[in-house]
């Protein structure tokens, strides 16, 4: 195979800006095709009030070198801390898990826990932290502890570990409860808590948005199918007029989640396509609500709420303390196309909530800014390294087609960067077998 000129990337996601750079880099003359009228997919970017705030993926790892790197080239960033900082109500008192400070998040476990657990949970973050890649998907890591998912993670563990501990962080990454998360999974989950989390100093969507100085891209383009052409790919697409046209390319990164490519592949192949359809997802919405004075103080930056559909309010940064972002999501927390003033009706009763566990008094919103994702986060499947062999297999006969995107090596900014990534590395290289796992 000799280095295709012409790319299409399908998706301005981290995914896709990810597989832009680096095909671009290679020389190659690339198009994004984007659904939007921006970049940023699912870090979700919207205005509050004279303000730009993220309404979907957020906070930056330590350990998101991939994606780090890719800030570099697109011109930089300062970064400033963040830590995951998270309390939660143990009975009756308030207990911080806090990324940033290790002896304190060491006795908020030991206090959150069953005894029982700890020499398990303490043996896979020793795995996660030992290899860098052990916390994505279809890691050894992760293929072993996969080897368990007839039952799901919560069987794994006690009551009062999957009560305070797991459900928080399977929320929070997945959207699914602890009986809807799998063990072999888990390492995505464990290598987030191990991390520590800045927000960059310079705005992520003017930074991502340099890509658009790099490459073409065509906002409002829906792609609706691909066939394959004598040397290449052929792209349906749909422009915002509603226009039909079809595109030749050399090759195609398709960086879209897993249910939004399964369409374009169906025509092609349909054991591709029903892989594709089975990953599952799980909605959230997100208010984002400015106050005159802070709801949160230094050291209770948010609180994750059970038995209700706000599962996490935090405030939004380590020093902006009066915009407070609410997510609603996890079981209770599954709205089905609400309505902006439903979502407030709810930001109300948890405003109520937080004046009591954080004794602040009642004060207007000076702005708000509302976002209801249908299908948010990646949830993946069981036995999860069976499925990517199956879909790598199910790949292979599409040398010129390299998939990218949440479902491939978890749903963290820097697991969609390396798969984005790799997917171009896969349409460069002639040497580096085709599929989609490495
Ligand atoms: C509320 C929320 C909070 C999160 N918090 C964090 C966090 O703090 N840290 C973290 O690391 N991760 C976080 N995540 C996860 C992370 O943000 C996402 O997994 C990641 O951004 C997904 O990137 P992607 O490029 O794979 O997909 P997407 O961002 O979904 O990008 C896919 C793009 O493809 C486009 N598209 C789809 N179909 C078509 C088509 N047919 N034609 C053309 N274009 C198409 C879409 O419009 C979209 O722009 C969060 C996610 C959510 C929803």
């Amino acid at each position: 195979m000799t280095t295709p000129e012409r790319v299409a990337v399908v998706g301005a996601g981290v995914a896709g800006i990810a597989a832009a750079l680096a095909l671009h880099r290679a020389g190659c003359a690339v198009e994004i095709l984007e659904l939007e009228d921006r970049i940023g997919g699912r870090l979700g970017f919207a205005e509050l009030g004279d303000r730009e705030v993220m309404l979907g993926g957020k906070n930056i790892g330590r350990a998101y070198s991939r994606f780090r790197a890719m800030l570099d080239l697109l011109g930089g960033t300062g970064y400033e801390p963040f830590g995951i900082n998270t309390s939660r109500i143990v009975a009756g008192r308030l207990v911080s898990l806090d990324s940033d400070n290790r002896a304190e998040t060491m006795n908020g476990i030991l206090r959150m826990c069953d005894w029982r657990d700890l020499t398990t949970l303490d043996s896979i973050a020793r795995k996660v932290k030992g290899a860098d890649t052990a916390r994505f998907l279809g890691s050894d890591l992760a293929r072993k502890l996969g080897r368990h998912d007839d039952r799901p993670l919560s069987d794994h563990f006690g009551r009062r570990t999957t009560a305070n501990f797991l459900r928080p962080i399977t929320v929070r990454m997945n959207g699914a409860e602890p009986d809807e998360a799998y063990y072999g999974n888990f390492p995505t989950n464990m290598g987030m808590l191990l991390d520590k989390f800045d927000q960059p100093t310079v705005g992520l969507s003017a930074l991502l948005g340099r890509i658009t100085e790099l490459v073409e891209i065509r906002y409002r383009t829906a792609v609706t199918g691909i066939s394959q052409v004598r040397g290449g790919v052929a792209l349906d697409l749909v422009d915002a007029g509603g226009r039909s046209t079809q595109t030749r390319y050399d090759a195609v990164a398709v960086c879209t989640p897993a249910y939004a490519a399964a369409p374009l592949l169906a025509p092609l192949s349909e054991s591709l396509a029903g892989l594709l359809r089975s990953v599952r997802y799980f909605p959230a919405t997100v208010a984002v609500v400015r106050y005159v004075h802070d709801v949160f103080a230094a050291d209770v930056r948010a609180i994750a709420l059970d038995d209700q559909p706000c599962s996490n309010a935090g405030s939004y940064g380590k020093e902006t303390r009066n915009i407070v972002r609410y997510t609603f999501s996890g079981k209770h927390g599954r709205l089905t196309e609400p309505a902006e003033a439903d979502v407030l009706d709810l930001v109300t009763d948890t405003e109520q909530q937080l004046r009591a566990h954080l004794g602040v008094v009642r004060q207007p919103r000076t702005a708000v800014a509302v976002r209801h994702w249908p299908q948010a986060y990646c949830g993946y499947l069981p036995h999860y390294g069976d499925f990517l062999d199956a879909l790598t297999l199910a790949a292979a006969p599409f040398a010129d087609i390299a998939l990218a995107g949440d479902y491939l090596l978890g749903t963290s900014i820097e697991a969609c960067c390396r798969s984005g990534e790799r997917a171009a590395a896969t349409l460069l290289s002639a040497t580096v077998p085709q599929g989609v796992t490495g």
